[in-house]
């Protein structure tokens, strides 16, 4: 029930329903939120109010305590509730909390009063909790700004010579409470002392924090929360990890999250609330101490994890609480974990037999993969360069110049410059910062501060808990070591290394390695090959030169579905020129005798590409791009030396008269002119001559003892009569080359179409009909067109778009499902619905291909591609997308 009750809720009914024991309390769900935040904040309704009552009576009921108000006087301490945020996914930080909610000065004086119960240290802990009542509540509900707070407390602390806030006695504290109070009054509010004011000003404040800009900025940069409607509420009873000695409250993973090993690792402070151990304030103990320190409730724990997990099926965050030597679970949820560890997670379940291999392929992701081919230092480095040692809480290797500040950060990614964002720690408002910087840096925290859970999530390098790293705002300096004789001393915007593996911090700029093969790990050789055993589709590469195929190959990839024939004019000064002259030939004998020139080029290039593939299907298209884009930039001196490099050739032209040529072939728009299939359509030469490389090298090939697969594919079909036109061509080459006699060896004259403008999308059928073999949908041009955005301009229109809402994805990254989506399924069903023609084979080759979400949807029902084509970099990444999304329909 996530998507009602959100993650967190979801939870905790589920943990509640295993018998873990759980503070009671209940969620108000996430349709909630968004019927709130529409009707503009005007407050809930009676009605919700009601079953909010309700739900108070059935805790108290639970809690054997009583949510005090002055009707209902209550002995002991009263019932307190936390009002917590929880949406479906996991938004760490990024939306209000309020805890001990139900405080006023009536319940705490009592319960300070009553001399016969209370301790020193009972009185002590009813103050702290109300000060941080008032302190959150000011916060976040009436808006006060927390350094106000802060600002009190520092300065109660420096009057009373006191470090730690522990070190408060309720004397102090009550001073505070009273100062906390001054600070309301100077901001013109009044502390609600009636508790079910409280509440509701919580609840209300909580739904509302839904969108508040770091929760709209942490949705933007996180696709999964993209598609939301709101948090959940949950109200829940209090349980007190700072109530005395024998209380602590604290995190725990069931597996180690950044080896992935199976052994929990626990984070907990005695005599804290959870907030401090998240918050990295204070450096927690591990769980060797809690098992010395509260022995009965770390066994019990040690089982509640092991039920958890068995349950989940994957490695759990558990948060939890001790109160008065009484365990509690507050929360549980999917852990993140580095690439590292979810590869060992997934394969260890497996092994112990707890799930399946569709089901451990759910447990790793995309990115824990490109994690795992993530740069890393060249070579070792040299002890005297480490300038400090923090804790290594992500895993990787970063190197940038050093910022203060989130928006320095970003910033820097704006310019294309790599940072590292260094801070005393940080919190949810140094999101967008600490996404743009290439490492963080922190020198407080512990592995599951702020800083180390968002980094891990995010697969980014991270250091924190440096606590011999000491940040001098005012001079903008960061020093290492004493404060008095630094050992290293780096001003803002200096550069450093950060090695997230083992946590030094490492003056200059080391060298990083460029992703390097993974293929030989033989865990994810493993983890490959369930994924090649799930998933239904397959996965080709897009790939122009013998060196990319083989780079494919190793990744995996089952065949080229693109090789896109232009590029290999860029690759030396004669092709060019050689392309240059069939530009910009006078008529079509010049461009004949031009296009016999680029024929041994092109020869060449597909015998590596066939070679490489080794009878593996290579799909080649027919030249595509405007034919200005060979040319140099007008008035160039460099077009005028090609106009009389082709001038010295001509016997009847001029350099002007070829300048006045080029000058006709520039195009005011560059992406629907003189290009695709209209190419080889006015100039059939060009086609003739490629496809003639194409079989000419296939044929060499063959007499070498080599098995090719030749396809060729005709690009920006729009009409049935250009497919037509091309593959008549091509058949006419094809019996050229290889006679009219079929002989086994001889390749099949395999012929494709792009879909790649809207019309064709739509006429498919008549595509099928007109002989094309099968259909790759070039996802690029086909959003470009739906869309009526030139990719190469629309960047910065994206980007506005993104920001103010007007579209959550960019649609050249992530397939638009709805507009271009529509034309994918109309144009898959008229395919299909050909049952005379041969089946027709439908994949897709633009750059959708290679990513995850979209390849979900290419998989999904009712489209069902046959194949994805990708850049090599991306052929595992897409195996595994299509093997997840395979797997998702088997444990469904
Ligand atoms: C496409 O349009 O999706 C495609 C693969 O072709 P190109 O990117 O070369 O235009
Ligand atoms: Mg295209």
């Amino acid at each position: 029930m996530r998507a009602t009750l959100g993650g967190k809720g979801a939870g905790l009914a589920e943990m509640a329903r295993l018998g873990l024991d759980v503070p009671a309390g209940f969620t108000l769900s996430t349709e909630l939120c968004a019927i709130y935040t529409d009707a503009q904040k005007k407050g809930l309704d009676a009605s919700v109010w009601e079953e909010v009552q309700m739900g108070v009576r059935f805790v108290e009921g639970a809690m054997g305590r009583t949510f005090f108000s002055s009707h209902k006087p209550c002995s002991g301490l009263p019932l307190l509730l936390s009002v917590r945020s929880g949406a479906a996914a996991s938004m760490p930080g990024m939306m209000d909390t309020i805890l001990n909610v139900g405080l006023n000065d009536e319940v705490v004086e009592a319960l300070c009063a009553d001399t016969a119960a209370a301790t020193t240290a009972e009185r002590r802990f009813v103050r702290d909790a109300f000060r941080r009542l008032l302190d959150m509540f000011g916060d976040v509900v009436l808006r006060i700004p927390r350094e106000a707070f802060e600002c009190e407390l520092a300065d109660l602390k420096r009057s009373k010579e006191v470090q730690s806030d522990t070190d408060l006695s309720d004397a102090d504290l009550k001073e505070l409470c009273a100062a906390y109070k001054r600070v309301y009054a100077k901001h013109s509010v009044e502390f609600p002392s009636d508790p079910e004011v409280q509440l509701r000003m919580a609840i209300e404040a909580v739904l509302a924090s839904w969108n508040n800009p770091r929760a709209i900025k942490y949705r933007a940069i996180n696709r999964e929360c993209a598609d939301l409607k709101g948090t959940a509420v949950n109200v829940q009873a209090m349980v007190f990890g700072n109530r005395d000695e024998r209380s602590c409250s604290g995190v725990c993973f069931t597996r180690d999250p950044r080896s992935g090993l199976n052994a929990p690792l626990a984070e907990y402070l005695r005599n804290a609330q959870g907030e401090d151990v998240v918050s990295g304030t204070r450096t927690p103990e591990g769980i060797d101490q809690l098992e010395a320190d509260f022995p009965a409730c770390y066994a019990k724990l040690r089982e509640w994890l092991r039920i958890l997990e068995a349950h989940y099926k994957d490695m759990m965050d558990v948060e939890f609480t001790v109160e008065s030597d009484r365990l509690w679970i507050l929360q549980c949820r999917a852990g993140k974990r580095t690439g590292l560890a979810a590869v060992r997670i997934a394969t260890d379940m497996v092994d112990d037999g707890l799930i399946s291999a569709p089901r451990a392929l759910l447990l790793v992701q995309m990115r824990h993969l490109e994690q795992l081919l993530r740069p890393r230092f060249v070579g070792p480095y040299r002890r005297e360069d480490v300038v400090a040692t923090g804790l290594p809480a992500s895993p990787g290797a970063a190197v940038g110049r050093i910022v203060f500040s989130a928006e320095d950060a970003e910033g820097h990614r704006m310019r294309g410059e790599d940072c590292i964002l260094v801070r005393v720690e940080t919190s949810a408002e140094d999101v967008g910062g600490m996404n743009a910087a290439k490492g963080i840096l922190t020198a407080r925290g512990g592995m599951t501060s702020h800083a180390a859970v968002v980094a891990r999530g995010w697969g980014k390098p991270c250091v924190v808990g440096c606590s011999e790293m000491h940040i001098h705002e005012r001079q903008k300096t960061v020093t290492f070591g004493k404060i008095a004789s630094p050992r290293a001393v780096f001003r803002e915007h200096e550069v450093i290394s950060l090695d997230g593996d083992s946590g030094n911090v490492i003056r200059g700029d080391l060298e990083l390695t460029t992703p390097g093969e993974t293929s030989e790990d033989p865990v994810i050789t493993r983890i490959m090959r369930w994924a090649d055993e799930t998933r239904t589709m397959n996965v080709l590469a897009n790939a122009d030169t013998p060196a990319d195929v083989r780079l494919a190959r190793a990744k995996g990839a089952e065949g080229i579905g693109l090789v896109r024939t232009e590029h290999m004019f860029f690759a030396s000064p004669n092709r060019l020129q050689a392309m240059r002259g069939m530009v910009l030939a006078e008529d079509d004998a010049t461009r004949k005798i031009a296009c016999e020139k680029m024929l041994p080029f092109q020869c060449t290039d597909f015998e590596g590409i066939f070679e490489a593939m080794a009878g593996l299907p290579v799909c080649v298209r027919l030249l595509d791009p405007p034919l200005h884009e060979f040319l140099p930039p007008r008035h160039s001196q460099e077009l005028e030396r090609v106009a009389a490099n082709i001038a010295a050739e001509s016997p009847t032209e001029s350099v002007a008269d070829i300048l006045a040529r080029a000058e006709r072939l520039r195009e005011s728009n560059p992406m629907l002119g003189m290009r695709g299939c209209r190419l080889g359509v006015l100039y059939p030469e060009v086609t003739r001559m490629q496809v003639r490389a194409i079989y000419r090298a296939a044929k060499a090939c063959i007499v070498r003892g080599m098995k090719v697969r030749p396809q060729i594919m005709v690009p920006l079909v729009a009409i049935a009569e250009e497919f037509r036109h091309q593959l008549s061509i091509v058949r006419a080459v094809h019996a050229e080359v290889f006679g009219e006699a079929l002989s086994p060896d001889v390749p099949a004259c395999e012929v494709g179409a792009m879909v790649e403008t809207p019309r064709a999308a739509l006429i498919s059928d008549d595509l099928v009909r007109a002989g094309a073999q099968f259909l790759s949908f070039g996802t690029n041009d086909l959003t470009q067109m739906s869309f009526g955005m030139s990719r190469d301009d629309v960047a910065p229109i994206l980007r506005a778009y993104c920001a103010n809402g007007i579209m959550t994805d960019d649609p050249f990254e992530t397939i638009d499902r709805r507009g271009v989506g529509r034309l994918i399924e109309s144009c898959v069903r008229a395919a299909r619905s050909q049952s005379s023609a041969p089946k027709c084979v439908l994949g897709v080759c633009g750059e959708h291909g290679g990513e995850a979400h979209s390849i979900a949807y290419f998989a999904s029902e009712g489209v069902r591609l046959d194949y994805v084509s990708c850049s090599p970099h991306r052929v595992m990444a897409a195996r595994l997308a299509a093997a997840q999304a395979a797997a998702r329909n088997l444990v469904a």
